[in-house]
């Protein structure tokens, strides 16, 4: 293990706090995978120390002792292409040669491309680039009371469960009270409903809503997808009312749930759809796409971003969407999908811990049983020490995003460490009185 003092910049670290004045060291602290530095050189709002990744390839990632583990994190669902896929690496190379960065006050090529290849492939004409999912949420919300100038209110409805990011706006449309309440005021005018309660609707759109803002999927709250009627429902009221439909594909969209947008499995448009987490590749890219309606309240001047859709990112980005649009790409989701979730299903009919398997295309979850003898966060450990990398999705479940380029084989080696994980939680470990 290197010594946690040793600095690879070349500058000298400083000690660490006193003891009486550092956190109190965890197990992980001891680690050798982990990064040992982090409790004490990082803002606290991640559970430090954590895991340290050096590389990748595909579907497999190796920390810093070496050892792998199949992915299926992805990087919270960017990674969709894996880890460092040579369409990409070669064309971020090539593109830094050439452009890194020259600010929205000029135009670029790669970004210019890239807004054109995505309203041929989503049917959205128009494009806002940005940084990242919050960011492109704030974005779309801002646009969408602009759009809403005229008219008597600016509310917007948002879902219970939902999760849209971090930023004031996004956050304040973001479900989770412990994300919000230390935070608050938030920006105020923001209605929750049921997730998939048709019948609620009726009494949280009147002719104050300029905006409601829904996932298709709801990614952070455990991978579970609308219904046909829910979203169905909240088109046609958001219709009647003269609201703006915010489809949040931040996770969901890019091929994830094997369309390119998961709306396509429902047949519902949105006014505005937002994308970021696959669609640069791993590069910080977010996007607004938007219906000439909501392009044409905007002017110059109204919203920016420094660095969105530079020409180094949108070269990624076309390097993704290139890929992940193509029919072969998408089909081969559907059929990764159906081999994921039927054996996510077989594991749920022989372990009662687990309550039940869900999700929408490659975007997959398992729920834990409510008198499981071990909850979400255990479980994620020992998946990790068994080799496979998942993540955490609501209070109960466990979400699983391998890469759309996972293979059959690479599911079938992650169902059984999954397997051989939620077993080794399930038997209790003998006591040292019963050991012999
Ligand atoms: N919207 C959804 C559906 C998300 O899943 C996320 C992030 O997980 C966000 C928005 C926020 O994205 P970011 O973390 O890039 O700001």
């Amino acid at each position: 293990m290197s010594d946690p003092l040793e600095s690879t910049t070349g500058i000298a670290l400083a000690e660490p706090p006193t003891p009486a004045a550092a956190a109190p060291p965890s197990p992980a602290a001891f680690d050798p995978r982990f990064a040992p530095e982090e409790p004490w050189r990082f803002a606290p709002v991640y559970p430090f120390p954590r895991l340290e990744l050096v590389s990748g390839k595909g579907a497999r990632v190796v920390d810093r002792t070496g050892r792998s583990y199949l992915d299926f994190v992805s990087g919270i669902a960017v990674n969709a292409l894996g880890h460092c896929p040579p369409v990409v690496t070669r064309a971020i190379a090539r593109q830094a040669r050439e452009l890194v960065h020259c600010s929205n006050l000029f135009a670029n090529r790669p970004a210019v491309r890239l807004a054109e290849a995505l309203a041929t492939a989503t049917g959205y004409p128009r494009v806002f680039f940005c940084n990242s999912g919050t960011e492109a949420i704030e974005a779309a919300l801002k646009f969408a009371r602009a759009r809403a100038s005229q008219r008597p209110g600016r509310d917007v409805v948002a879902f219970r469960g939902g999760f849209h990011g971090r930023t004031a706006f996004a956050l304040a449309t973001t479900w989770q009270p412990s994300y919000r309440e230390p935070f608050e005021p938030l920006v105020p005018g923001v209605r929750f409903g049921d997730y998939n309660d048709v019948a609620g609707l009726d009494a949280l759109f009147d002719n104050r809503v300029a905006a409601v803002i829904v996932e298709p999927v709801q990614g952070e709250a455990g991978a579970i997808p609308a219904t046909a009627e829910f979203l169905a429902a909240v088109r046609a009221k958001a219709t009647a009312v003269g609201a703006a439909l915010i489809f949040d594909e931040v996770q969901s969209g890019m091929g994830r749930c094997g369309r390119l947008l998961a709306q396509e499995h429902y047949a519902v448009r949105g006014d505005l759809t937002v994308l970021s987490k696959a669609l640069g590749g791993g590069m910080p890219l977010g996007a607004v796409l938007m219906t000439e309606d909501v392009a044409r309240t905007l002017t110059p001047g109204m919203h920016g971003c420094t660095f969105g859709g530079n020409p180094l990112v949108t070269t990624a980005g076309l390097a993704v969407l290139d890929r992940v649009s193509r029919p072969a790409t998408l089909s081969r989701v559907r059929s990764r999908s159906r081999e994921l979730l039927r054996g996510l299903a077989a594991i749920v009919s022989r372990h009662p811990s687990v309550a039940l398997a869900r999700g929408l295309g490659l975007l997959t979850a398992i729920e834990l049983a409510p008198d499981a003898p071990f909850d979400p966060p255990a479980l994620v450990r020992a998946c990790r020490e068994h080799g496979l990398l998942v993540v955490r999705g609501g209070d109960r479940a466990v979400r699983l995003l391998p890469p759309l380029v996972v293979t059959s084989q690479e599911i079938a080696e992650a169902l059984e460490r999954l397997e051989a994980a939620i077993a080794s939680l399930e038997t209790p470990r003998p006591t040292a009185g019963e050991v012999g």
